[in-house]
């Protein structure tokens, strides 16, 4: 489901307050400025009330349970989400976040990295998403994309990533790390590798 219709549902906004994903999910959304913009808007004028934790909690950011984290922020501000995301206390489960959510933080419990629209390059890719699973427990990233994010006059875009947006007929985890000349890879559990993979997967759980 796309993450703004995914905020803007009654579902959604059920899963972001239950106890198990309380307890055990963060997400990182990475994404290009306007867009997030009205992502986050449309998310806090639908959610009203229920943007908090628990229900009937203090309508004040620490009880929000998303966040937006971009270049105009203050450095207070953006320390305090980053604080926010290492703590196991946080009530926090989704951030809009800009590239401004930069390399070389180092926040261990990240599970989930989606992206709206593609980086310009699969090296760009590669290091948005390992944000997420630094602790080494399995993680995914997500990307949505449309024709137009990808056509070749869109300034910047190289072809790699276009080709790794199309791919529909390979292991999408190889063709990544092949362009980042990394070959002599160990085959994953299909189930957990990618899209491509868990459709060929025999397990029980994906024949049933
Ligand atoms: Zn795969
Ligand atoms: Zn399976």
């Amino acid at each position: 489901m796309h993450p703004e219709a995914f905020l803007s549902c009654k579902e959604g906004m059920e899963l972001l307050q239950s106890k198990p994903y309380q307890e055990s999910v963060q997400s990182i959304i990475v994404d290009e400025g306007s867009l997030y913009f009205r992502m986050v808007r449309t998310s806090t004028q639908h959610l009203g009330k229920e943007q908090y934790y628990p229900l009937d909690a203090e309508a004040i950011p620490e009880n929000r349970l998303f966040a937006q984290f971009h270049s105009p922020q203050t450095n207070a501000m953006k320390n305090q989400i980053l604080t926010e995301l290492s703590s196991p206390l946080s009530k926090l489960r989704v951030v809009f976040a800009t590239v401004a959510l930069g390399m070389g933080i180092d926040i261990p419990c990240i599970r989930h990295v989606i992206h709206v629209g593609p980086p310009h390059t699969i090296r760009e890719y590669f290091q948005e998403t390992g944000r997420a699973g630094r602790d080494r427990k399995q993680s995914t990233a997500v990307l949505y994309y449309n024709k137009r994010d990808i056509a070749m006059s869109r300034p910047g875009i190289s072809d790699s990533i276009c080709e790794y947006c199309k791919l529909e007929d390979s292991c999408l985890r190889m063709f990544l790390l092949g362009c980042l000349d990394v070959h002599d890879v160990m085959k994953d559990n299909p189930h957990v590798c990618c899209s491509y993979c868990k459709m060929q997967c025999k397990c029980s759980e994906c024949t049933t």
